[in-house]
């Protein structure tokens, strides 16, 4: 499939895990790819990776989606270098696990202006030229634990619940210019993020899943690439949720 041929696509946390797989799947349709990542090792690397499988498909981009102006910068500098947006999948996110009567305020701070106001520093920026253009597809990946809340995460899934209500508030805001906005909401997928779980946690979790595994990056880049095609133009406000049945 070709499915996002002369389309550009803006993957924020893409030097690794969800967001590498994601930047994959549209380079392997045919999009051209702004890989951001915080690290310009771990965006250059990914760059590279697409270019080598067709050459002068991404370009990497470092930066700290939490530093409004660094983003704005960096904004304005893929618009320049690509000359359009098409897709935004607002991806990179961290965590910083602990019970909520021993959580500092750094802790909070972090994670909710990471996963949450860096979603919103990037839509800041990039909506206008999507708008302007009468199309675009905004995807921002949430998490089970801002469904249902997870013990020890209380700012994980402040943020993610968040990018909940951004997701439907943006999507009311900018439907008029045929520019949907949505959310994915992986359950437990294997990547760095949670392979430092203990074993035990891991099997806990296995035995919760009704399909009886953990998901792949894989998995949740198949549900973004679908709502960021044209098969999905009649979608928005919604939250698809990839996690082997688990939040049901
Ligand atoms: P990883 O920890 O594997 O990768 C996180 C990515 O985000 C990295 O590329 C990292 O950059 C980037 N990143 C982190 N902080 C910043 C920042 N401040 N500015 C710019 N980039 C940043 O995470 P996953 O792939 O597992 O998760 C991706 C998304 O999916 C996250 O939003 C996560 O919350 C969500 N999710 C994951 C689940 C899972 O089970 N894995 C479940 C539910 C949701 P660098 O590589 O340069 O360090």
């Amino acid at each position: 499939m070709n499915r996002f041929a002369d389309q550009v696509a803006v993957v924020t946390g893409a030097g690794r895990g969800i967001g590498q797989a994601i930047a994959g799947r549209f380079a392997a349709e045919g999009a051209k790819v702004a890989v951001i990542s915080r690290t310009q090792e771990n965006a250059q690397a990914t760059a590279d990776n697409l270019n080598r499988e067709r050459s002068e498909t991404a370009r990497a981009y470092a930066v700290d989606v939490a530093n409004a102006e660094a983003v704005a910068t960096v904004c304005a500098q893929i618009v320049k270098d690509f000359g359009q947006v098409t897709v935004l999948v607002n991806n990179a996110g961290i965590t910083r696990d602990r019970l909520s009567m021993r959580m500092s305020e750094e802790d909070w701070d972090t994670v909710v202006d990471t996963n949450l106001k860096g979603a919103f520093h990037f839509i800041q920026n990039l909506q206008r030229p999507m708008m302007k253009q009468h199309y675009g597809r905004i995807i921002n990946i949430t998490s089970i634990s801002g469904l249902v809340g997870q013990a020890g995460q209380v700012n994980y899934s402040a943020s993610k619940a968040g990018l909940i209500g951004l997701t439907k508030a943006l999507a009311k805001e900018v439907a008029g210019r045929q520019v949907t906005v949505n959310a994915v909401a992986p359950g437990f997928i294997t990547t760095d993020m949670t392979k430092e779980l203990p074993e035990a946690v891991r099997q806990q979790m296995l035995d919760h899943i009704p399909l009886r595994s953990f998901g792949e990056a894989a998995d949740v880049a198949s549900a973004v690439a679908f709502l960021a095609s044209k098969e999905a133009k009649y979608i928005t406000g919604q939250v698809l949720t990839v996690d082997g049945g688990l939040a049901m």
